[in-house]
């Protein structure tokens, strides 16, 4: 089960305001992650795409075993055992469960990171989309509320993402002042803090004020974990194991993928030797701490939303301009994550965190990122309604070493099958992005009319409001 994901949807949402639809100047951003419905993103429903690689693992002939818990892990030079059955190697993927962190005793690297959130959150029945709630918005790129939908509130977020069975995925992040603001208990109940928080931002209450949740509401008082070691003989740890930073730029299953095709390269001539894993360990340490910077960094900026938006811009740059990368000119998974390896896009985050507030902050962000900016974006005209445009795409050759003729001829460089619409346009796992994250860009698949539109003129719409009435796909 999922829906449609045409890109990330934000709003400012401030206690006790209603929102107010100012038209082009509304505290709203939309950024577009595909050009049409038809080579969309989608959501992801943990359980199915689970499912789904479980399949394709014991097709490939994987000796899976369900419901089992490891307890017990001894690791020598010779060989890992768990559970008492011998292995060569242990690749830990229990995430927070943090199972080699445990056993192994690894240190915390909590202390260098500085994100901080609290969670609350569950799934909904019956929430009510944005022109229910807020009508008469300008048009935008796609229909709001197909997309990752972020509500920023004072010292955190939230998310809302629909399935196709009519439930929503939601929850807020809250940083501690945040969290703060609306309660002084250090363990508060979750359904009382989830109707304190519909309460202070009546635009929320709006469209979650009637819905029903469908499991119990939760509460998480830290989501953030990181490690000091991601690999030792014989083991190695998956991403969401070592580090989670916050859900915020839904970087995690994209890291993840990135984490898995570097793994399938240490073991294709045998057993991972120390020099393999010391650059995998590496490669993650920078990677956690540039996903943290980025995010602190957006925490940082939530109090104005024009700050907010700006500073988001370095993340949108840095997915376009890599997916464009990825599927048509080189797909190398030992490359950096989020911008790491760089020398334009590294930088960055922490810039940008130095930056922010000082006078200029808007231009600064559209200048640093202008060598990678494949995608038009912060740019002013654009009123932050961003449309994935393959005229700004083709029209700038000397972006990041992309060239025009070889955007224009190159199949996807992966992701795709050949084909010149590849099966990833339906949200596959094998494609497209990770929960979006990678933006589905193939300019292969761009209909002729989006190819003659102009750059940096307001956005045209590629999909239209009331084009899909229900919630469904057919
Ligand atoms: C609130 C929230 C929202 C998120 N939103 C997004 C998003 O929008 N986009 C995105 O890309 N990412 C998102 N993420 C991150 C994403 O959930 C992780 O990147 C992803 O779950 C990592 O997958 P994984 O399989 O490595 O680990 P996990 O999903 O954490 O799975 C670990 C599994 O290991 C099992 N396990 C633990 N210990 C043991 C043991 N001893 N024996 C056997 N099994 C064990 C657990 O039961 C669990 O099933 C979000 C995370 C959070 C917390």
């Amino acid at each position: 089960m999922r829906e449609l994901k045409r890109g990330f949807t934000y709003y400012r949402q401030h206690p006790g305001e209603p929102f107010v639809n100012r038209g082009l100047d509304s505290e709203r951003l939309l950024v577009a992650a595909s050009p049409s419905d038809d080579i969309a993103d989608s959501h992801w429903l943990r359980a199915d795409v689970d499912h789904h690689f479980v399949r394709e693992a014991l097709a490939a002939g994987v000796d899976y075993r369900d419901n089992v818990e490891i307890t017990e892990v001894a690791i020598t030079k010779r060989g890992v055992k768990l559970n008492g059955h011998q292995f060569d190697f242990v690749i830990d993927a229990s995430g927070p469960g943090g199972f080699l962190a445990r056993q192994l005793a690894i240190p915390s690297g909590l202390a260098r990171t500085h994100t901080r959130s609290a969670l609350v959150f569950s799934h909904f029945k019956d929430v009510k989309t944005m022109p229910e709630v807020v009508p008469n918005l300008p048009e935008g790129p796609y229909p709001d509320d197909w997309a990752a939908v972020h509500h920023i509130v004072d010292g955190g977020w939230m998310y809302a993402l629909r399935f196709d069975n009519g439930v929503t995925s939601a929850g807020f992040a809250l940083a501690p002042a945040g969290l703060a603001a609306v309660t002084r208990s250090k363990a508060p109940d979750a359904a009382a803090l989830w109707r304190l928080l519909l309460d202070r931002y009546p635009m929320i209450s709006a469209a979650f004020g009637d819905a029903t949740p469908t499991r119990p509401i939760a509460f998480r008082a830290r989501i953030q974990h990181r490690l000091t070691r991601a690999t030792g003989e014989r083991w190695a740890l998956m991403p969401h194991a070592y580090a989670f930073v916050d859900p915020l730029f839904s970087t995690g299953i994209a890291w993840s993928f990135r984490a898995i095709e570097r793994l399938a390269l240490c073991f294709e001539d045998g057993l991972p030797d120390a020099k393999a894993l010391a650059r995998y360990a590496a490669l993650l340490h920078a990677e956690a701490d540039q996903i943290d910077r980025l995010v602190a960094g957006a925490y940082d900026a939530m109090a104005r939303f024009d700050l907010f938006a700006a500073h988001a811009m370095i993340y949108f740059a840095t997915v376009s301009y890599a997916e464009v990368r990825q599927r048509l000119v080189k797909a190398d998974p030992w490359s950096g994550f989020l911008g790491v390896g760089d020398p334009v896009l590294e930088p960055l985050p922490r810039a940008s965190q130095r930056r922010l507030g000082r006078k200029g902050f808007a231009q600064w962000v559209a200048s640093a990122i202008a060598p990678r900016n494949i995608a038009g974006l912060a740019d002013p005209a654009a009123h932050n309604l961003y449309p994935v445009d393959v005229v700004v795409l083709v029209g700038r050759p000397a972006v990041g070493g992309l060239r025009r003729e070889g955007i224009i001829a190159a199949p996807p460089a992966r992701g795709g099958g050949g084909g010149p619409c590849p099966p990833h346009a339906r949200g596959g796992p094998g494609g497209g992005g990770a929960w979006g994250s990678l933006p589905a860009w193939t300019p292969a698949c761009m209909a002729p009319a989006a190819a003659t539109r102009r750059s940096s003129t307001p956005p045209v719409p590629l999909s239209t409001h009331g084009a899909r009435p229900e919630w469904s796909r057919t």
